[in-house]
């Protein structure tokens, strides 16, 4: 028999059982001429130095063009839902300013956006027993990400 995978989180080694998903809440003209690589830098300079995170919050990152960018490491625990960081995983898609939590996947996010996310959502399934993918706006009066997870997925 072999032990079905699992992703295991910090010192305390929870079991990843979640993924849940984000939006940075900005423009689609932020920064849109520079690599996520820069993105990520400035989300993560945002969560260091206006939160005082060690790091940036999220795990992943994915762009409107379906390019993904590694944050936080899958097996630290994140800061991306109050009560709910430890065992899950926070992807952010870049884009959603000023969306509603009952907007539609496509009023602010794109076709590749969507496609790099479902592949990444069966990346992480592949590698640790998911036993649903939510949004912030599941645990938060937030719209983030700016859609309802539950109808999209
Ligand atoms: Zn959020």
């Amino acid at each position: 028999m072999t032990e079905p995978p699992m992703i295991l989180q910090g010192a305390a080694r929870y079991p990843v059982r979640e993924i849940i998903l984000h939006c940075s809440a900005t423009r689609p003209e932020w920064m849109a001429n520079a690599p996520l690589s820069a993105k990520l830098a400035e989300i993560r300079r945002w969560h260091m130095q206006d939160r005082g995170w060690r790091n940036i919050g999220y795990h992943w990152l994915i762009d409107y063009d379906g390019q993904r960018a590694a944050g936080r490491r899958e097996t630290n625990i994140g800061a991306h839902v109050v009560d709910h960081n430890r065992g899950t995983i926070g992807i952010c898609l870049i884009g959603g300013h000023g969306a509603d939590a009952d907007d539609q996947f496509g009023e602010h996010f794109t076709s590749a956006q969507a496609r790099s996310l479902r592949a990444l959502i069966a990346d992480i399934r592949s590698r640790t027993q998911i036993a649903k993918v939510t949004g912030h706006n599941d645990y938060a009066a937030k719209a983030c990400p700016g859609f309802r997870v539950a109808g999209w997925i």
